[in-house]
């Protein structure tokens, strides 16, 4: 198979950034290209740069003007931690895009701003490999991967940062100076803390990420670049079903609740026969008229069949059948590039997090029962999605990775969107009554524990570091990091001594 080559624009070869202001006619575009319309930002100035020294001009004249940074990859960020006032220099990586094999580290780089389609087209057709990532194509590498991010594929291949072989960062030393760092995870790397801080420790934190490099833990470097890197399946059997809340009262919302969780609870182990199943189950309020399951499956065409119809059935089982079941056996790539198919791109949004290790406790049915059926509100487009997890993701140690959640059967996402500003009142009123009660034995919030895994740094919720909404006594870092947060507070005094980068869920430095 050839190998691509990457053309490096001209305007790349400049080692000055594209400056953009208020006045320019490109600024409206990149100040509003946020997957959410609710907030808006209003930087000075946003520097959209296509090299790692561009990236270090900007930074360096950020830092030497005293303006707040915050760089900006696919622009996918659910909260105010880009587009937020206090910002006043937005670092635009939109314009680095390259995905290619590079020969010195033996391993396959990803620039920051390259979209998740971009990552698995390249990877793909270059040479037949992939990287566990995203569902949602239009997310990008840069704040994607430092989350932790997750997808269809990882249940069978593990999380995105298992295969993290090296970071390339952007960081501002004591003294102000802005330089380039190279971080990998060989063990006699003196920066192997920052690469680790780069596997779940979230965006923004510690300086700008300009490219990833992807190996496989376990992949010889001296193979061919088509082994190192998993290859994803050939075809994946791509799904949606609807269940009808038409007839669908307590009784039946419960049992299909449990069963659903009962069958993740069956089916999550590494190496399970369904670990090539993905599905998002979508529970949506009354109002809506359905809840939705999309995803795929990837086996072998027949036994794919086989595994979407049992899951399907298990969650129907004594209740009903959906009302209709749509499949297509898609080439991988196809279905890569689709995703499940919706855009968020023209809402406001509001999300919260949480891992489930166990199936939601028959408390926890009823009151996700009484907030999608409450009628004192007329909230529409609100959901809790219940997304498979699990599988390779459980067989990496907590510490292994700064993504501390190895140990959930499920992530799950609460999310409600609507289209007019003023009607975010009601619109976060009832996601945050929902988040609050479903976690009231444990202080408003899904503090680990039994059943409850902790939250999701790529679906950050500013709520979790509000006392008035976390009345757990644990800080919003618990949450999101659990064991791992001093490390990383450790890895933030070395590497942003000066606090650069930071936002409302930042890590805090350590001492
Ligand atoms: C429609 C949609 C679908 C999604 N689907 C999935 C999914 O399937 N799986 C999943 O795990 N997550 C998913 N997410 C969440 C997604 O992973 C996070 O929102 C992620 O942080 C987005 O990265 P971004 O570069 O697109 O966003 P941005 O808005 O550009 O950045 C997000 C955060 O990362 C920081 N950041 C961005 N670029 C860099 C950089 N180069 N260096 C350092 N920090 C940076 C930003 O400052 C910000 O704090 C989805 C989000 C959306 C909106």
């Amino acid at each position: 198979m050839s190998q691509l080559t990457y053309q490096v624009p001209d305007h790349v070869h400049s080692p000055t950034p594209v400056r953009v202001g208020p006045d320019d006619p490109r600024y409206d575009h990149l100040v509003t290209r946020g997957a959410s319309n609710r907030f808006n930002g209003e930087p000075d100035q946003v520097y959209v740069v296509g090299s790692t020294q561009q990236v270090i001009s900007a930074v360096q004249e950020a830092v030497a003007s005293g303006k707040r940074i915050a760089p900006r990859s696919g622009g996918c960020c659910f909260e105010n931690l880009v587009d937020n006032p206090q910002v006043r220099a937005v670092i635009d990586l939109s314009d680095m895009t390259g995905v290619y094999f590079d020969p010195d580290l033996r391993a396959f780089a990803v620039e920051a701003g390259a979209t998740l389609a971009e990552a698995y087209r390249r990877l793909y057709l270059g040479w037949g490999v992939t990287i566990p990532a995203g569902y949602c194509p239009e997310v990008g590498a840069g704040g994607h991967v430092v989350g932790g991010g997750y997808g269809p594929l990882c249940r069978l291949l593990g999380l995105v940062v298992d295969h993290l072989y090296a970071v390339e960062v952007v960081v501002v030393d004591a003294d102000g100076r802005a330089r380039g760092v190279i971080a990998t995870r060989e063990e006699s790397d003196p920066n192997r803390e920052l690469w680790w801080a780069h596997t779940g420790g979230g965006g923004g934190n510690f300086g700008v990420v300009t490219r990833y490099w992807f190996r496989s833990p376990d992949a010889d470097p001296g193979l061919p670049p088509e082994r190192l890197l998993p290859a994803p399946p050939a075809t994946v059997l791509t799904f949606t079903a609807e269940w009808s809340w038409d007839g669908m009262d307590e009784a039946a919302f419960t049992r299909m609740v449990r069963n659903h969780g009962e069958w993740a609870e069956k089916h999550s182990g590494a190496g399970d026969e369904a670990a090539g199943l993905y599905s998002e189950f979508v529970l949506l309020r009354r109002a809506a008229g359905v809840h939705m399951i999309v995803g795929q499956v990837a086996a072998e065409p027949g036994e794919d069949e086989r595994l979407l119809g049992e899951h399907i059935d298990a969650i129907g089982a004594g209740v009903a059948a959906p009302s209709e079941l749509r499949t297509k056996r898609l080439p991988w790539l196809t279905a890569a590039l689709k995703g499940p198919g919706d855009s968020v791109g023209d809402w406001h949004l509001k999300i919260k997090a949480a891992h489930l290790r166990r199936r939601f406790t028959d408390r926890q049915i009823a009151t996700l029962y009484h907030h999608l059926t409450r009628t004192d509100t007329d909230v529409i487009g609100g959901s809790v999605s219940l997304n498979t997890f699990g599988g390779r993701v459980n067989e990496v140690a907590p510490e292994a990775t700064a993504i501390p959640s190895r140990d959930s059967m499920l992530k799950l996402s609460y999310l409600v969107s609507w289209k007019e500003p003023e009607d975010a009142p009601r619109h976060l009123a009832w996601i945050r009554e929902c988040y609050q009660d479903m976690y009231a034995d444990t202080g408003g919030v899904p503090l680990p524990d039994e059943v409850n895994g902790g939250a999701f740094i790529n679906y950050p919720d500013t709520d979790l570091a509000d006392p008035e909404r976390n009345t757990s006594g644990r800080p919003w870092s618990t949450l999101y990091y659990e064991d791992n947060y001093p490390r990383l507070q450790e890895v933030k005094a070395a590497w942003d001594p000066r606090g650069v980068f930071r936002h409302a869920l930042s890590i805090e430095p350590a001492g």
